[in-house]
């Protein structure tokens, strides 16, 4: 049961524009949503309660979600899904096709054995981890459109939704704002809703800022939570969205004998990816594609991310290397704010 935070209720000085902000825990983070001038608490229920849906449905770790029952079944028998989770799924196979199968929903087997930020995390041995090998091919997976249904053919297979389920969240909560503003009885000197959407980090800003100043987004330093490299600065119009995803080393990992184990996996060896990056920005218009792509991007390294990056229309991206080298991949302003970093030419 998601607990309750806080809410808080401001005026923004100098504006008569009220602004309001809801935080709850959902979806196994801390989920943010901050309107301005359409802030009535009914807006913000449907809101939480739809992530909160989206978390019943797609969690490994609710025992009666879609897709535990998914995972319960596996080499056992198909199971029936609602539309959307099977829609789901299949969008995340485009990004397994797209990024060589990098990204891999099936890597459920290696997350639980590791259970990086879990009661049981640990480092799994070798044969532990061979053994779970076999199960990630995505080619096992079983997708029965006219039935509805999803089969996972091999005993020991799981589904792992992780890496895009707060990027959808993301997506359909700026669709609950916008609907709500429609049904608006009346519009003020504006015709479209503004907000920000935080799904712990995975960032959503919809429309222009009250001031008509871009929005600035701080993109955090990898290397100590409390500090950021520098911000994403987004000039967008009324009835514009952008979002901006971060996958890293940073967001879930232990340190065991000096070696640093996060929970972004390679399907190829079964351990965290272990490249020369520290984490992948992704700036789209929509949050599930952003969500997907960090992960993907992460995953594959610098020169096989950068060219999928190219070959994909509105999209950028910003890489952080280990030597604490940052480099820009498409049209995104970004501005370097911590001198320990360096943007390469
Ligand atoms: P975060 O959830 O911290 O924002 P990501 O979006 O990159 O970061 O998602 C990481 C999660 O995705 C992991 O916790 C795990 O559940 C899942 N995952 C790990 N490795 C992969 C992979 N190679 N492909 C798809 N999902 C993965
Ligand atoms: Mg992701």
């Amino acid at each position: 049961m998601p607990i309750k935070l806080l809410c808080i209720l401001t005026s923004l000085i100098g504006c008569s524009e009220p602004i309001t902000s809801k935080t709850e825990l959902g979806l196994g983070t801390v989920c943010t949503i901050t309107l301005y001038e359409q802030g009535k608490p009914q807006i913000y229920d449907k809101i939480f309660n739809r992530i909160f849906e989206i978390e019943a449905l797609m969690s490994v770790h609710i025992t009666e979600s879609e897709l535990h029952r998914i995972n319960e079944a596996a080499g056992f028998t198909p199971v029936k899904v609602r539309d959307e989770v099977f829609n789901i799924i299949e969008r995340a196979l485009v990004y397994t096709e797209l990024s060589d199968s990098a990204f891999n929903p099936a890597i459920g087997p290696i997350v639980s054995l590791w259970d990086i930020g879990g009661e049981a995390q640990r480092v799994p041995s070798r044969d532990e981890i061979e053994a779970a090998l076999g199960l990630l091919y995505v080619r096992d997976i079983e997708l029965d459109r006219d039935n509805s249904t999803v089969f996972l053919k091999k005993h020991g297979m799981a589904l792992d939704l992780g890496a895009i389920a707060k990027g959808f969240a993301a997506d359909e909560a700026a669709r609950i704002i916008r609907e709500a503003w429609d049904l608006l009885p009346q519009r003020q000197q504006q015709d479209y809703p503004r907000a920000i959407i935080d799904l712990g980090g995975n960032i959503l800003v919809l429309g222009e800022k009250p001031d008509s100043s871009a929005w600035s987004i701080g993109i955090q330093d990898p290397l100590d939570s409390r500090e950021i490299i520098g911000y994403v600065s987004i000039d967008q119009n009324k009835n514009e969205q952008k979002t901006i995803v971060t996958s890293g080393i940073y967001q879930r990992y232990f340190i065991e004998d000096g070696i640093l184990y996060h929970h972004i996996f390679s399907s190829l060896d079964g351990y965290p990816v272990n490249n020369n990056l520290l984490s992948v920005t992704i700036i789209s218009e929509s949050s599930i594609d952003a969500d997907a792509l960090s992960t993907a991007v992460f995953v594959l390294g610098y020169e096989k991310g950068k060219a999928i990056m190219q070959s994909l229309d509105g999209v950028s991206c910003i890489f952080v290397f280990d030597d604490q080298l940052i480099r820009i991949e498409g049209d995104v302003d970004f501005v370097l704010t911590n001198s320990d970093y360096n943007l390469a030419l």
